[in-house]
Formats: C-alpha cells, structure tokens, sequence
C-alpha cells in the first residue's frame, strides 16, 4: 500500500506517490499560514524609520485577519528586533545597506504595532538582533525555532505575505518563502513599499520568482 514516492525536495507540482515534503500534491491539502511581516511602529507614521502608509497597512492588516481567520491554518509575525546589529545601524545611513536605529529590541517602537492587538498570532518571530535581517526566514521564535521549521512541522504548503515594507522585508520574505517551495502571494493592499520605485522593482522580482501578486478582495 505505501508507495515510495519519487520526488525529492519540497516541489509544488503535481507528482504522485506520498512525500514528506512540503507540496500538496494530492488534491488540495493546502494548508495557508498569514505571515506578517514587521508591523512595528519603528516602521509607521512617527517611527525610527517611518514608512509612509505603515498605519494603514497595520490597519487594514488587523482588519482582514479578523475577517479571514479561517483561512489560515497559522498566523506568523515576524519583528525586526535589533540588539546590536552591527553595520546595520549608522550615524551616516545610506538607506541601502546602513540605517538610523530602529527596532531596537525593547522598546515601544519595537512591539507589534497596537493595531495587531488582537490579531493573537500562533507564532511570533524575530530577527536581527545581532545583524541586519530582512527576511522574515532569518527570524526564530520564543523556543528558537526558525521560521522555516515552524511551517514545516505545521504542514503548512502556502503563504500569503503581507506587512512592511513591501520593497524591503515583505520582499525579502517572499522570495525565501519561494525558494523553500511554498506556494507564495503577497497582497499588494496589505503592504507598502519604501517608495513607489523600489515597490515596482520589488514585484518584478517576487513575480519573476513565482509570487502570486494579488489584494485581500479578489481572494
Ligand atoms: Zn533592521
């Protein structure tokens, strides 16, 4: 009765047989994890490295997982959350490679953004605390556990990511998520770049990579 698969690796396609992976292979197991991605105030109106639109996006982020909690086998945070990242930080910024502090770990600024109050996430995770980390995937949670691993052993097959900022973090996120095999979209009203720039070049490059851009209505 047990076949032994022939696919190796965490491939989305349509193979037959039984993996262990993280595809669904076999007729819609899909099980959808929420990751949101640094919905911090450091990155909102009035923050360290404010983002323009980051309130709304927290606003709207909270609205639709209230909405949509059923959607979603796991709900993820992710926060930048800064000890002593080294170059990360300037005096001098580029706004490329180094940055003013923020996300210091901590502090207020910190913290979920209030507006996340009672989104009650499964997991929360953080990065960074000892260099720069864009990637939500660079992050572990209370126990350590990266946040590959927690998807993993959660079965979780998909993501939808959303947060801040779209050209940075939710970027960085999205394409980690790709090339771990997940079945990856970002919803492009639940985010917001740096600038409207750096937000074209950024979904060029997650829709070259595989991402699904879509928005929360037309799901
Ligand atoms: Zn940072």
């Amino acid at each position: 009765m047990t076949a032994e698969g022939t696919t190796t690796g965490t491939t989305t396609g349509t193979g037959t047989g039984t993996t262990t992976g993280t595809a669904a292979a076999d007729g819609g197991a899909v099980r959808r994890a929420l990751l949101v991605v640094d919905v911090q105030p450091t990155f909102c109106e009035g923050g360290a490295l404010a983002v323009e639109g980051g309130d709304a996006v927290a606003e709207g982020v909270a609205r639709y997982a209230a909405a949509h909690r059923d959607r979603y086998a796991l709900v993820v945070t992710t926060q930048d959350w800064h000890v002593d990242p080294g170059g990360h930080f300037s005096d001098d910024p580029d706004y490329v490679d180094t940055w003013p502090p923020h996300g210091v770990a901590g502090t207020a600024e910190a913290e979920l953004h209030p507006a996340l109050a009672d989104l009650r996430p499964d997991v929360s995770v953080r990065k960074g605390e000892y260099a720069a980390a864009y990637s939500g995937f660079e992050g572990v949670d209370p126990q350590g556990r990266p946040l590959a691993d927690v998807l993993r052993s959660a079965g979780v097959t998909d993501v939808d990511v959303v947060g801040i900022a779209e050209s940075h973090c939710v970027r960085s996120t999205a394409l980690d998520a790709l090339a771990l095999g997940l079945r990856t979209r970002v919803l492009g009203d639940l985010t917001v770049p740096v600038t409207p720039e750096l937000g074209a070049v950024a979904r060029a490059a997650m829709a070259a990579a595989g991402a699904e851009l879509t928005t929360s209505d037309h799901l």
